[in-house]
């Protein structure tokens, strides 16, 4: 089952395709055959500006209710324009690993060389993007008491990945006693790749998470005034802000504006709100933003230093070994075909494969239809490929809860 691509992940994790728990998504995209719902051309904005308004106003967003089907693939589509504009630039060029694994030691021929020997020895690999990877070696979410996984089939991660969701929802637990259950939604398939509804989740480092809620919920149910555990949730966001790896938060804004305001009158750092969520509208590119179809329940990207790096060196030689599936890139960019493109000009032009482009469209034959738009795996430019940087941390300012005092 090596030469495994998209569709096929279907048949091989049906659970995924079929269950996302709690969302009530349209179940016609579960079982859509294979991926490619041609993504419309139009670059989304990264997201809305938040209005300066102040206003809780209830839940306006009439497809909020709908969630994390068309409405998710959308946000993250534009997520994923945001991010393939920085890809094709100066881009924060992916983290270094902070807490050195021995295994970054070793040169790309001698990991090659321990695959060879013992696949698993060399750890979970996350290769490419977020909506064109692959996760080798991924590790499942572990069962607790303080958290319900929706769906285990598809809660397959980075080390890295999962470690950050168990930190940040045991902190939530031991600082707030008697908190329920968190719903853990999708991260990645075993072997990472498309899962359905999603566009990324593709490389073990996406997850959804429910919020907290009173009365408890143990499923996605929208977020409001009257039934969001405030404590608890900022808590969480805080968490994983401010301690974890973190790549972005995508939080509906009605919910970020309960979130901010709970905040405030909690006396959090102005400086720092402003810094983190984007619908204070101070940040151009804030870590939480705003994405439609998150209503109920919130998006996070993490960094894995260590998959990550290991991912980008393997990744060449598991390509070869057809570990990982042609498709697998650093970014993709969306080609509408026009009279004459063949899919051998599309990959000469856009430095890729005819392989790739058929994996990433799930194209049987080389045939490509004009005015369609397909999905070309990209890598990023020699320039962009530069060494990993650490990770940016959100941490507020130390609080003047121990005597310790700030001018408010
Ligand atoms: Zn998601």
């Amino acid at each position: 089952m090596q030469r495994w691509f998209f569709g096929l992940v279907f048949l091989v994790f049906p659970g995924c395709a079929a269950t996302a728990p709690a969302e009530a998504g349209p179940k016609t995209s579960a079982r859509a055959p294979i991926l490619v719902q041609p993504v419309q051309v139009t670059a989304r904005k990264p997201a809305p500006s938040p209005a300066p308004v102040a206003t809780n106003e209830p839940a306006a967003d009439p497809d909020a209710d709908d969630e994390e089907g068309p409405d998710d693939d959308e946000a993250e589509a534009a997520e994923e324009a945001a991010e393939a504009a920085e890809a094709a630039g100066a881009s924060p060029p992916p983290p270094a690993p902070k807490a050195p694994s021995p295994l970054l030691a070793l040169s790309v021929t001698q990991l090659e060389a321990r695959y060879r020997s013992d696949p698993a020895s060399v750890g979970p690999l996350s290769l490419g993007a977020t909506n064109a990877g692959a996760l080798v070696n991924g590790v499942q979410m572990p069962k607790s008491e303080k958290w319900i996984v929706q769906d285990p089939s598809c809660a397959w991660g980075t080390q890295e990945t999962v470690d950050a969701i168990a930190r940040s929802i045991e902190k939530v637990a031991a600082e707030h006693p008697g908190a329920p259950p968190l719903a853990i939604g999708h991260i990645s398939s075993r072997k990472g790749g498309h899962l359905s509804p999603h566009r990324s989740h593709q490389s073990g480092r996406d997850v959804d998470l429910g919020y907290y809620h009173n009365p408890p919920k143990t499923t996605f149910v929208r977020a409001t005034e009257a039934n969001l555990d405030l404590e608890r949730t900022f808590a969480l966001v805080k968490t994983i802000v401010s301690e974890t790896d973190v790549e972005l938060v995508l939080i509906d804004t009605a919910v970020q504006r309960l979130l901010v305001a709970h905040a405030q009158r909690k006396g959090e750092d102005e400086a720092w709100l402003d810094q983190v969520f984007q619908v204070r509208g101070k940040h151009p590119r804030p870590v939480v933003r705003h994405a439609r179809g998150h209503g109920n329940h919130l998006h996070v990207r993490f960094v894995s230093p260590v998959a990550q790096e290991l991912g980008r060196r393997a990744g060449a030689f598991l390509k070869r070994e057809k570990v990982a599936p042609p498709h697998v890139a650093d970014a993709v960019v969306m080609h509408k075909a026009r009279s004459g493109d063949t899919l051998q000009i599309l990959a000469r032009r856009y430095g890729t494969t005819v392989e790739a482009i058929q994996g990433a469209n799930g194209l049987k034959t080389i045939d490509i239809k004009m005015g369609r738009t397909y999905r070309i795996p990209v890598p990023k430019p020699p320039t962009a490929a530069k060494a990993p940087a650490a990770p940016k941390r959100h941490a507020p300012p130390p609080r003047n809860t121990a005597g310790a005092t700030r001018g408010r």
